[in-house]
């Protein structure tokens, strides 16, 4: 089979999927929310079915261990299922809301309405949790679904397919594994709703074929997300949540600290203080709290960013094993090939400030990021923090966490992305929150028919 006709061959197959899906949603099978709470409470089930399968499978893509998989992909999965079990019959209800004067005698709410057929494309860090949280919104909202999950970590893409192919109606929910071809295949159909998690250069991909067909997107990307600590920070407690969250995965998760600002008089401690907070981990594959970087690709990308004369502490790498060691740069001036992209790997990169607004204008020259965070004690700069830098979400005093709480959205602004989810937020992300004016047939003002009279303009002028 030539290049051609393989990619016709894939792109029938996709279309076939479709448009079965399609005929799917219009059997109506999925609008009544019993219906969707079992189709949910059956993924829980064979989820918790295949739990062994989950952590091999994972294992074997990039050595990422039982603890860290449980902990970071299963228990987030199952908490947001949890939740969903919990408030769908609430969300699927309609919204009462006030009505205003002139549409009296009236009532007025919203109607959540599933938007038809989704595509959820994954990425490869998480690829349980970025895969499996965006199909509960879509499930949870009545959608059909078809999941791409990333290619790069084969197996748990084997693994959802198979988990997910063999136990549910294809027009209904599937799995459609690949890379560009299939990605692309995908790309080119009609769909109601795509949600992308990848980079902001794919995101660009997603949009532009979202385009043509005004189709509903939620991207969620990447950025170069800062950390700033302040003079009177905490210097023990910021170090140890900030080398917690920016060596989960080895730094390869899109709400890492990617570079961290120092105020000059506490850099040297503060990079002691990480050195002993790294010691005191030991991080190591073997030890189940760090991974090997997924693949030699990234790998050659993230060890080329370790300059020899800036590196404070670490740096050794193995190609053969795919494992950067935790490493700190310091004396990074923003002019450096670590500041142009998201480093996605186990560097912290630190700069020194010495004003406050100098440590802003590093941050507000980039992209806005996913997420920002700062470490402070002090009203006003948090305040500053919150007004003068824009990410997607943040923490003040902490980093990463702001994603377990479901009742704050997760998603991104500008290059780090567009839309949220996570709980309520997934609902109405895969949803068409549908406004409707309701009135009777008992009484009717006159005073938008429009007559021209002194009157009528005395009395909209009243109104308004
Ligand atoms: P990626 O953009 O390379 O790939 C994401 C998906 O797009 C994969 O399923 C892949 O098969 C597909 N894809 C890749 N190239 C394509 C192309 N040319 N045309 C069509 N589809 C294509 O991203 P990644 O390497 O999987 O993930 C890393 C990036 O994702 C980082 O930027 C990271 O910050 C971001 N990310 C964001 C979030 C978030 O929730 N906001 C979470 C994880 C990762």
């Amino acid at each position: 089979m030539n290049a051609q006709t393989e990619i016709t061959a894939v792109e029938a197959r996709i279309r076939d999927v479709v448009a079965n899906q399609r005929t799917y949603f219009r059997t109506k099978a999925t609008l009544p929310v019993d219906f969707r709470i079992a189709q949910l409470k059956k993924l829980g089930d064979l989820l918790r079915a295949h739990e062994q399968d989950l952590y091999d499978a994972i294992y074997n893509d990039f050595g990422k261990s039982k603890h860290h998989t449980q902990l970071t992909e299963l228990f987030p999965i199952f908490e947001e299922l949890k939740t969903a079990l919990k408030n769908l019959q609430g969300w699927a209800k309609p919204r009462k809301v006030p009505t205003n004067f002139i549409n009296q005698p009236g009532k007025s709410y919203i109607v959540p309405e599933p938007l038809g057929t989704s595509l959820v494309i994954g990425a490869w860090n998480f690829p349980y949790n970025l895969s499996l949280i965006p199909v509960i919104g879509s499930m949870m909202a009545g959608n059909t679904t078809v999941l791409k999950p990333s290619e790069l970590p084969a197996e748990t893409s084997r693994i959802m397919a198979k988990i997910i192919n063999e136990n549910f109606d294809p027009g209904y929910l599937h799995v459609v594994e690949g890379a560009v071809a299939e990605t692309t295949a995908l790309l080119n159909q009609r769909w109601d709703k795509i949600f992308f998690t990848g980079s902001p250069q794919v995101g660009k991909i997603v949009n532009t074929a979202a385009a043509p067909h005004l189709t509903n997107v939620t991207l969620e990307l990447g950025g170069k997300n800062p950390a700033i600590i302040t003079e009177d920070a905490s210097i023990n407690v910021s170090v140890k949540r900030l080398i917690w969250a920016k060596f989960i995965n080895s730094g390869q998760l899109c709400l890492a600290p990617d570079y961290v600002l120092v105020h000059k008089s506490i850099k040297t401690r503060v990079m002691e203080r990480m050195v002993a907070e790294i010691k005191k981990h030991n991080y190591t594959v073997e030890r189940g709290n760090f991974t090997r970087i997924i693949n030699e690709r990234n790998f050659d990308r993230v060890a080329a960013l370790i300059e020899p004369e800036k590196v404070y502490y670490g740096g050794e790498t193995s190609r053969e094993d795919r494992v950067i060691q935790p490493t700190i740069v310091h004396n990074v001036s923003p002019d450096d090939a670590i500041m142009q992209d998201e480093i996605f790997g186990p560097i912290i990169a630190v700069l020194e400030y010495d004003t406050l607004d100098e440590a802003f204008d590093i941050v507000r020259q980039l992209e806005k990021p996913l997420a920002g965070y700062l470490f402070s004690n002090d009203k006003t700069t948090k305040q500053r923090f919150l007004a003068e830098i824009p990410f997607g979400s943040g923490a003040i005093n902490d980093a990463v966490m702001q994603i377990t709480n479901a009742n704050l959205p997760f998603g991104g602004v500008g290059n780090s992305g567009i839309g949220r989810y996570h709980g309520a937020f997934s609902f109405e992300c895969f949803s068409h929150m549908k406004p409707v004016l309701e009135k009777t047939f008992d009484f009717e003002t006159n005073l938008k028919y429009y007559g021209h009279s002194d009157r009528q303009m005395k009395w909209i002028k009243r109104l308004g």
